[in-house]
């Protein structure tokens, strides 16, 4: 009932970073994980990950920033390209091991949670595979840290009840992700998915997990990812997973979602505002 759910502790997620620092989601602070796509390079993989360090050092916050990068993509197209696998899950080692940052990435098959998870200190289930229950089973069985995201034409109850496949499991360190809808609107083109921004607010007062949005996915274009994620601040969300690369030479190659990652000077900017914003509410 609505006056339990209101006092039910809510859950602390923490991923611990090779810098000894843990990321606390729901711990009552944004927290900032950003990085390419996909790692494609180690060169342009690395010089990122070291300008998320100095996005982190500038303001104080390296305690609250951490790494994403998708070395399994999931392609609507399958002759587009869908990662570097396992190589690029080394990129990611190796950006971690230089800037002591934790790194969260995606798992699309179960077979493979084993051998991701051993290198990965988050996983993430993606949109497509939000209700993969065997996927989800073999995450909550795994036990380390997951961000679940919503499935694009998913109720937030059915989100809700694709954390439960992975809590029964014995793992409650799961975040929520919303990404995005497909909707009638995103027919015309001006955004990529439509955000669901009340489902936000919906669960946390549904749920006791913490919730954070992906402003990169919701906009398609890096034009209007700002936007989308001060709207998203509004709504009191944990966090954000946003895609960032060093360059905008880096951004016009990049072989999967090309257009929709902010350059590290843009992203510096957002998360200023992210934390003037914080100082308000
Ligand atoms: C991603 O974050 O790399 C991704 C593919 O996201 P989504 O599953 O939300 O499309």
């Amino acid at each position: 009932n609505e006056g339990k759910a209101l006092h039910r502790e809510r859950r602390v997620v923490e991923v611990k970073g090779l810098d000894g620092k843990a990321r606390r989601f729901g711990g009552g602070k944004h927290i900032f994980v950003c990085g390419p796509d996909s790692p494609q390079t180690l060169e342009q993989t690395l010089a990122t990950a070291r300008m998320a360090r100095e996005v982190g050092e500038k303001f104080g916050i390296l305690d609250r920033v951490m790494l994403r990068g998708g070395a399994f993509k999931p392609r609507t197209r399958p002759t587009d390209w869908r990662g570097l696998g396992m190589k690029g899950i080394a990129i990611m080692d190796a950006a971690r091991e230089e800037t002591g940052l934790p790194y969260v990435t995606e798992v699309m098959d179960q077979n493979l949670v084993e051998q991701i998870g051993a290198h990965a200190d988050m996983l993430q289930i993606g949109t497509r595979n939000a209700q993969n229950f065997d996927l989800l089973e073999a995450v909550g069985r795994f036990g380390k840290p997951a961000i679940l995201k919503r499935g694009f034409g998913n109720e937030a109850e059915e989100w809700f009840y694709s954390a439960e496949y992975i809590a029964n499991q014995g793992n409650l360190d799961i975040v929520l992700c919303e990404r995005g809808m497909k909707t009638l609107y995103t027919k015309g083109g001006y955004c990529r998915n439509q955000p669901d921004l009340n489902a936000c607010t919906f669960a946390r007062k549904q749920t006791i997990l913490p919730i954070i949005f992906d402003p990169s996915h919701v906009a398609g274009d890096h034009r209007i990812v700002a936007e989308n994620l001060m709207a998203a601040c509004g709504h009191l969300v944990d966090g954000s997973i946003t895609e960032t690369v060093h360059t905008e030479a880096w951004r016009r190659e990049q072989l999967c979602d090309a257009g929709q990652a902010l350059v590290m000077d843009q992203y510096s900017i957002l998360v200023e505002a992210v934390l003037e914003y914080e100082t308000h509410v």
